[in-house]
């Protein structure tokens, strides 16, 4: 069983603040400040560049890809951590359209985060006018594989509402029709269980900085299946996924396994941050934080449904449905996330009128849930949010 009054102990959360934003942006471990700090003085510091060798530099995208493929069903190996995640979704698709050259259409939602449209809308234009981006609703997906998609993108929980798409079912049914497929993991890893190799699944990508705690600019990561890490090819071909990147020789050759999908040198700084952040996930279990996640999301949709008649709620009611996230719908969801935040709850908002709380089993009890809606009962009742210094809208949401 994971000890969750452990795992709370080890985050820094500030006094008189109730965090439901770790599905945006995770706390900081207690331990990431000594870690970065001693990094920094005794690696980078006395090492010098000896500290790529000496202090295991280079091997850190990798450590940390496998100590994150436990939480997404990867096999050691499979996963490596680098760059961003619109650059990894870039590489991902790229690379598994490179895998289907007699088809040009990539499939995705229109719940999918807009950077994932983005980055293939773009690369789709630098492959040229014959590739397609295919948009269609949610719930119509399963009806659009069609056989001549290459790649099916999706990401498996919905950023807006929390609803998880059926990673086996559509994957089984993708590879029917001979389509690759790409899962986004943003707000699967450390959300839900995930099990990429039981599903099958071709490639997935995700971040660090969300429910994994990472930090502000944590790498992403990608995982490519065995059977293709050998024969994908990274569209972003840097030197350190090269065979042999100390060899500088002129012509690119692809490394073994998924390592070829790192591009440059790694962020080292925010790399130790995100290995302090993995200590405390060595000591959780998936199916515990899940039921947890499900334990708490219940609670509150139950409280805020008794005494905040106005919130609607945006998230499936079937908790099996749903990944770590409630969302409410209110036409003045803004100012009251914004009242709320001054009020200690910190949650965000996603236009036009969604309000988003993320539960993090890691640090968050029953205790915050029911305290956090308390106050959001007193924000809705006595209208706290209807001042014009929560209707002023900020650079982040
Ligand atoms: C958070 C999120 C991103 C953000 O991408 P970055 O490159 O890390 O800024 C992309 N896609 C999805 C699905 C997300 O939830």
């Amino acid at each position: 069983m994971t000890d969750f009054a452990a795992t709370k102990a080890m985050f820094d959360l500030p006094k008189g603040v109730i965090y439901l934003d770790g599905n945006s942006l995770g706390p900081l471990p207690r331990a990431a400040g000594a870690r970065v700090k001693d990094m920094m003085e005794q690696e980078w510091g006395q090492m010098l560049i000896t500290g790529w060798n000496k202090a295991g530099w280079m091997g850190l995208p990798t450590g940390l890809g496998d100590r994150i493929g436990r939480l997404i069903g990867a096999a050691p190996g499979t996963v490596v951590t680098g760059d961003t995640l619109s650059i990894k979704v870039y590489q991902a698709v790229a690379s598994a359209l490179e895998l289907r050259p007699d088809r040009k259409v990539v499939l995705s939602d229109s719940g999918n985060f807009p950077s994932d449209l983005y980055m293939v809308d773009g690369l789709l234009r630098s492959l040229g006018s014959d590739y397609e981006l295919r948009v269609v609703a949610p719930e119509d997906v399963a009806a659009h594989i069609t056989d001549d998609v290459a790649v099916l993108m999706l990401t498996e929980v919905d950023y807006r509402s929390g609803r998880i798409h059926d990673m086996k079912t559509l994957t089984e049914l993708a590879h029917t029709n001979g389509t690759l497929t790409v899962w986004d993991l943003a707000h699967s890893a450390g959300a839900i269980p995930v099990d990429l190799s039981g599903c099958n699944a071709d490639f997935a990508v995700g971040c660090t900085y969300k429910y994994l705690n990472g930090g502000p600019g944590a790498p992403a990561f990608i995982y490519v299946a065995p059977h293709l890490a050998d024969r994908a090819r990274p569209a972003l071909s840097g030197w350190l996924g090269h065979e042999t990147p100390f060899a500088f020789d002129l012509e690119y050759r692809p490394g073994g396994g998924v390592e070829r999908m790192r591009v440059g040198t790694p962020p080292i700084i925010q790399m130790t941050a995100l290995s302090a952040a993995m200590d405390i996930w060595d000591m959780a279990e998936m199916s515990d934080v899940r039921a947890k996640s499900i334990d708490l999301t219940e609670l509150f949709i139950a409280r805020v449904e008794a005494t905040c008649p106005d919130l609607q709620l945006a998230s499936p009611r079937d908790p099996a449905q749903r990944g770590s996230q409630v969302s409410f719908r209110f036409a003045e969801g803004y100012a009251v996330m914004q009242a709320l935040i001054a009020h200690g709850v910190i949650g965000d908002f996603r236009a036009p009128e969604i309000m988003r709380f993320g539960f993090t089993p890691l640090y968050i009890d029953a205790q915050d849930v029911e305290r956090a809606v308390d106050i959001l009962a007193d924000v809705m009742r006595d209208r706290v949010w209807d001042a014009p210094e929560y209707m002023v809208r900020q650079r982040v949401t």
